[in-house]
């Protein structure tokens, strides 16, 4: 251990953003001891700081200079009549003042900024590495595009940002996350993407459009943005591969210069926001690859056969009803002896879309195979799937299928088969067996009719009342 300490005694005079960077840079320092502080302000920050140190400091500077026997005095007041008085009280020391003090602090300042700027650097890369981890492991597209709306308005500190998503199909956009914003801004949720507009203007770009005051951008006519009071915005389009994904936003409620850097990162993350998005839109269309049925777009039989297993497992927790329609074409196979397997097939498309259309969003209506149908009806007792099926029997007949005056009946028919749970049935298997042979039976009472499950297993009166359709 040395007998002497060999450091150099500093004083610093001036407690602003001066003295405040000299400490910050120095306190750590092994060459250096700050022996003291002093400003007229006893709340200079470098005051503040030098308390929370533990380093002497005083309103007074010559107390300072006087008791620490400082030898390096750093005058950051600029302040000339000072400068003198400092000789004056510490003559043994060596004085930094003026501009020589002035241009140590900025130099120190600067290093301090670049320090900090590794440090944001640092942080910037470290979320975009998260980023990159969450959006490889996101399976469920709604929680990959919130990750992805928090992500991009975190690393452009925005309080509000959305993502929407384009659908090549029907030339569509549609909203798929929001943060920060009101219901109503979500609200309308889907937009055809006009030539000369401004989501084409923003898509036909590479890179992300900043914009400082929407108000000064005449572009930017969008009165729902502006009823929400978003002032500034970065836009960024999502490509992958030359195709269009969506369109990244981040906003702000006041105009606002985005900085090179806040842009150059959303497009950084919008690359792989792209990518994502890209992934489990393949992965999405896959699955419903595999529960779709190729001709009609319908669910295909192992779907049904899933989503009955379900819904009766639903309905008896819940003590609800649910009516299973068994559907088949009547003398399928003379049309197509007449008409021809493509014109059979038609029938078939044709056939799937009314179903569909009569069908409300949560009936699950699948091929069951060649030319039948079924449709699970939750929520719906055998009193109302009696009415549906009539109605929807009704509506077939009534439709004018192409060639259907060759039929034998002069036009194209159903016959429907129903049954309902818990009235004629206790399990899916059992629905399905009671539904058939109601569908049976329609058939051998003359064709074009509807006829119901006659077997009894539970009574309706087990059903909520008010629950059943
Ligand atoms: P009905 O049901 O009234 O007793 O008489 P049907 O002539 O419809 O008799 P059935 O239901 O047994 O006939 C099924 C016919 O459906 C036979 C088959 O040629 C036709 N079919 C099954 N799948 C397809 C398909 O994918 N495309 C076409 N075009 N026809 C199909
Ligand atoms: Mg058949
Ligand atoms: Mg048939």
């Amino acid at each position: 251990m040395p007998h002497k300490d060999s450091r150099v005694k500093l004083a610093i005079i001036g407690g602003g953003r001066g003295g405040k960077a000299l400490v910050e840079l120095l306190f750590t320092d092994p060459t250096v001891k700050i022996v003291g502080i002093a400003d007229l302000n006893p709340k200079a920050p470098a005051m503040l700081l030098a308390k929370r140190l533990k380093i002497p400091h005083a309103t007074d500077y010559r107390k300072i200079l006087k008791n620490n026997n400082a030898n390096l005095v750093m005058d950051v007041t600029g302040r000339p009549s000072i400068e003198k008085d400092i000789a004056r009280v510490a003559p043994r020391a060596e004085i930094i003042g003026g501009h020589s003090a002035r241009f140590m602090w900025e130099m120190i300042g600067a290093r301090i900024k670049s320090r900090e700027e590794i440090q944001r650097l640092l942080i910037e890369y470290q979320s975009l590495y998260d980023l990159g981890l969450k959006l490889t492991a996101s399976e469920n597209p709604e929680k990959l595009y919130l990750t992805i709306v928090d992500y991009a308005t975190n690393l452009t500190n925005t309080p509000a940002g959305s993502l929407t998503i384009f659908d090549e199909k029907r030339g569509e956009m549609s909203i798929a996350a929001v943060k920060g914003v009101s219901k109503q801004f979500s609200s309308k949720t889907r937009w055809k993407v006009r030539q000369g507009g401004l989501t084409s203007h923003i898509l036909n770009q590479d890179e992300p459009l900043a914009v400082q005051d929407i108000k000064r951008y005449p572009k930017f006519d969008n009165p729902i943005m502006l009823r929400e009071g978003i002032r500034s915005l970065i836009a960024s389009p999502l490509k992958t591969e030359g195709r269009i994904v969506g369109i990244l936003y981040v906003d702000d409620f006041k105009p606002r210069q985005y900085t090179t850097r806040e842009v150059s990162l959303l497009s950084l993350l919008s690359t792989f926001a792209a990518m994502a998005i890209e992934k489990t839109k393949l992965l999405e269309s896959t699955r419903l690859l595999a529960i779709t049925d190729e001709l009609t777009g319908l669910h295909n039989h192992r779907h049904f056969r899933q989503q009955l297993a379900i819904e009766i497992s639903r309905a008896e927790r819940y003590h609800r009803s649910l009516s299973l329609m068994m559907i088949d074409i009547d003398y399928f196979k003379h049309y197509n002896d007449t008409n021809g397997h493509l014109k059979g097939n038609e029938v078939l498309k044709e056939m799937g879309r009314l179903l569909k259309e009569m069908s409300r969003e949560v009936d699950i209506v699948a091929r069951y195979g060649g030319e039948e149908f079924s449709i699970v009806m939750p929520e719906t007792n055998r009193r109302k799937a009696r009415a549906i099926s009539e109605r929807l029997r009704k509506r077939i007949e009534s439709h004018k299928f192409e060639n259907a005056r060759k039929q034998p009946d002069k036009r194209l028919t159903i016959s429907i088969g129903l049954a309902s749970y818990p009235e004629n049935a206790g399990t899916a298997f059992e629905v399905i067996e009671q539904a058939d042979k109601a569908l049976y039976e329609a058939k051998h009472t003359g064709r074009n009719t509807v006829c119901v499950s006659h077997r009894k297993w539970k009574s309706a009166g087990t059903v909520h009342p008010r629950l059943s359709r």
